[in-house]
């Protein structure tokens, strides 16, 4: 366990109604007293408690702001260490103000994430519960909320728990055969393992993933590019989108030359819109470094939307842009097209041929309501809202399910077919080391740095 105290403001910077200074650690309740006033005891002090007073420095008696003070003793906190956190008013000076004389006193500045990985290391959550607080904090859409919240109630933790008990249960059974070879025939009935492995492993860690499928996109969102040469009207549609003027809407070709990225709800999925400078050449470095970029954007997008314009034929740029978005999951844009004709339209389909298309009219708002229904059925995958009462499973979890379930089918593999105990137990001892990743019990140093890179200073 961690013997230092660590400090952080945690809220957001900027000006706020308040502000809260975070303290964990043994000596948290010494540090922040001294600087409270009027002083009271250390022993008076109640735990979950608000205590109104004034933060003075001890030193320059100088006044900082009014506060509220909870002292938190340990166990019953965040962190499992006592917690003492000041609330003062949202300034940022006088919050970075506080939190000095707070390192002053003996605290340490926390690490992004320092406060979550304690609860973590302390057991008061599991890993999969950690990451769901970053995921609540950042969460887009009310569905992705949704699914982050059921995450840090610990659902997935007790599916994954009910997962390794039967698998913990055999690889003892398995090992005793390894100590007892004379007597593997009593110990192991590979019916009967291979049976339960089926039922009570290999059937939850598939209904897992495919709750993976359904809903994940709610979660982590998905990137949606759009691309089109300059002037067909990209920055038009982003605003739409968006609802607002944010990309800058000229009729001078190639003006959009940083990449625009924002976040709009589509039925409850977190779509990432980017805007691109246009595909095309040029001698301006600027819009070269943009363009080099867009194709790196491209290949991270799950979806295109590439936007011709339909007031004039295509041009050879237009069939360029579709040489590299043709075979990727795409949807045509056909904008403009309150001032093409028909048969421009038609022509443009036929040239681009192999792509679902949507006409549009940004400017004048028309079809938006289609191409959304369009994205969203693209992004996932042709399916009808998902089931949001089930528990879904981030990215870094499938990796480890997948990891899980083919070890497990190994087993299966192996109990049918009398392969020896030792590789029986390897395969055990694999499925469960996957699904401790999940939950942490088995998470290297490194997958815990990378779950809480994630988070910044002060959660
Ligand atoms: P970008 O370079 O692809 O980002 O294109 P912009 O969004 O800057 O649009 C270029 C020009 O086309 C602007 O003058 C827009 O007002 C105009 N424009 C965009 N969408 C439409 C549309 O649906 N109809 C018409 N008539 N003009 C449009």
């Amino acid at each position: 366990m961690d013997s230092d105290t660590i400090a952080a403001v945690a809220t957001p910077a900027g000006a706020g109604g308040i502000g809260v200074v975070k303290i964990s650690g043994p000596r948290a309740i010494p540090i922040a007293l001294p600087l409270l006033h009027p002083s009271r005891e250390l022993s008076r002090l109640r735990s979950h408690r608000l205590y109104y007073g004034s933060v003075i420095d001890p030193e320059t008696e100088k006044y900082i702001d009014e506060v509220l003070l909870t002292v938190m003793r340990a166990p019953h906190t965040y962190t499992r260490e006592d917690v003492v956190e000041i609330q003062a008013h949202g300034s940022r000076c006088g919050l970075r103000a506080i939190l000095e004389l707070v390192l002053k006193q003996g605290a340490r500045l926390a690490e992004p994430g320092e406060f979550t990985r304690r609860a973590f290391l302390n057991g008061r959550i599991d890993l999969s519960q950690a990451e769901a607080v970053i995921e609540v904090v950042n969460a887009q859409t009310a569905e992705g909320l949704e699914l982050a919240a059921r995450q840090l109630k610990g659902h997935l933790f007790e599916v994954v728990e009910e997962v390794r008990g039967p698998i913990e249960t055999m690889l003892v059974e398995v090992e005793a055969a390894i100590d007892f070879p004379e007597d593997v025939e009593d110990i192991i009935c590979p019916e009967v393992f291979a049976q339960r492995m089926t039922q009570d492993v290999i059937r939850s860690l598939e209904e897992l993933l495919e709750h993976y499928d359904e809903g994940h996109v709610y979660r982590e969102g998905v990137a949606v590019i759009i691309i089109g040469r300059p002037n067909v009207g990209k920055s038009s549609l982003m605003n739409r989108l968006l609802q607002k003027e944010r990309s800058i809407v000229t009729a001078v070709p190639g003006t959009t030359r940083d990449f625009i990225e924002e976040v709009v709800n589509i039925e409850g999925v977190p779509i990432r819109l980017i805007d691109t400078a246009g595909l095309h050449d040029t001698d301006n470095a600027l819009e070269a470094a943009g363009i080099g970029f867009t194709r790196e954007r491209l290949d991270e997008a799950g979806l295109v939307l590439f936007m011709v314009d339909c007031s004039m034929p295509l041009s050879d740029e237009d069939l360029q842009i579709y040489n590299m978005v043709r075979n990727r999951k795409t949807i045509l844009v056909i904008n403009k097209i309150d001032l093409g004709d028909y048969s421009i339209v038609r022509r443009i389909i036929e040239q681009l041929e192999g792509l679902s298309w949507v006409e549009i009219s940004a400017l004048y708002n028309r079809g938006l309501e289609k191409l959304k229904a369009a994205v969203f059925r693209e992004v996932t995958d042709q399916r009808g809202p998902a089931d949001l009462c089930s528990i879904v499973p981030n990215l870094r979890h499938k990796v480890a399910i997948d990891k899980a379930l083919r070890a497990s089918r190994d087993a299966v593999e192996g109990f049918r077919t009398g392969r020896p105990a030792e590789l029986l137990a390897v395969d055990l001892k694999e499925a469960l080391d996957a699904l401790g990743e999940i939950i942490g019990v088995t998470a290297t140093e490194e997958i815990l740095d990378q779950v809480f890179s994630r988070f910044c200073i002060g959660k």
